[in-house]
């Protein structure tokens, strides 16, 4: 079976070295395998996500040099996928409606004497609907409160039992949702999450490797449940160190770190901003 790499940005912004670095290693490994590399938008967040960015996306990894097979999967025009898989969890007891706000989960955790925080710095859910009733819940949404929907982790880890995931050049790798909690899979604003979305993509598209920054190796845990949850393949993951700028710092588009379109107008070629990328600039 050939390779299948992906590489998957959210078009929050204009593509830094950082981007471009992630995307030459998904791109390589499945050229260099005589396999394909997809790229795919995740912009299910319309209040960070912005069509001119999606469109830069297409044009700075061309001017790169970097080509991707299929047709680009832009995640927002499948939001029905995304609720089928809901569906079937929630008709499996696994989903429950969450009401909270923000301000009311932050002040919980706030007063509580522990307030355990995820691998993802998130305080971890302290439970305040999980104890509703049926009938309080259906109660709520018929009347239209704006709610979350959440994976009881207890139960979905307790269906499953003990996951790992193969890492590249590590090996087995224990998956440890539950230090998560109470994630959530569709969230008040969007019918859907990074995490959610991301499963069903790499298994929709038969990603076999997933090359991707090591801020996202914890978050691996959840998609590996979700796989086992949803009977999907599990790739092979392979995250890579994020590129740093002199100080040490990971590059964000926040510092004002020069996005390829930039290196682009000031005249450098494509071949030395892959080698930027690429050397770890
Ligand atoms: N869309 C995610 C991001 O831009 C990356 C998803 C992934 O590679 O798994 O951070």
């Amino acid at each position: 079976m050939s390779i299948i790499t992906r590489f998957a940005p959210s078009p929050t912004g204009l593509l830094h070295l950082g981007h471009a670095a992630s995307a030459l290693i998904g791109w390589r490994r499945a050229r260099a395998g005589g396999g394909r590399f997809l790229l795919r938008l995740e912009d299910i967040d319309p209040t960070r996500c912005r069509p001119e960015f999606a469109t830069a996306i297409l044009r700075d990894l061309a001017w790169l040099g970097i080509d991707w097979d299929e047709e680009v999967r832009v995640q927002s025009a499948h939001l029905p996928d995304y609720a089928a898989v809901l569906g079937e969890l929630r008709g499996r007891g696994l989903l429950y409606p969450c009401f909270c706000t923000r301000a009311e989960i932050s002040r919980e955790v706030a007063a509580s004497i522990a307030a355990p925080h995820g691998p993802d710095g998130a305080p971890i859910y302290p439970g305040i609907c999980k104890g509703l009733s049926d009938s309080e819940r259906v109660r709520r949404i018929a009347a239209g409160a704006p709610h979350a929907w959440r994976l009881d982790m207890a139960r979905a880890v307790g269906e499953v039992g003990p996951l790992h995931w193969h890492e590249e050049e590590v090996g087995d790798v224990p998956a440890n949702p539950s230090a998560f909690g109470d994630v959530v899979l569709a969230r008040r604003e969007v019918s859907a999450s990074y995490h959610l979305c991301v499963s069903h993509d790499d298994a929709l598209q038969g990603v076999s490797l997933v090359t991707r920054g090591e801020d996202l190796r914890a978050a691996t845990s959840v998609h590996r449940l979700l796989q086992a949850l949803m009977n999907w393949p599990t790739p092979t993951y392979a995250h890579h160190p994020l590129l740093r700028d002199a100080q040490g710092r990971r590059l964000a588009k926040r510092d004002g770190v020069r996005s390829i379109a930039d290196l682009h107008a000031a005249g450098l070629s494509p071949a030395y901003v892959r080698a930027l990328a690429e050397d770890g600039a």
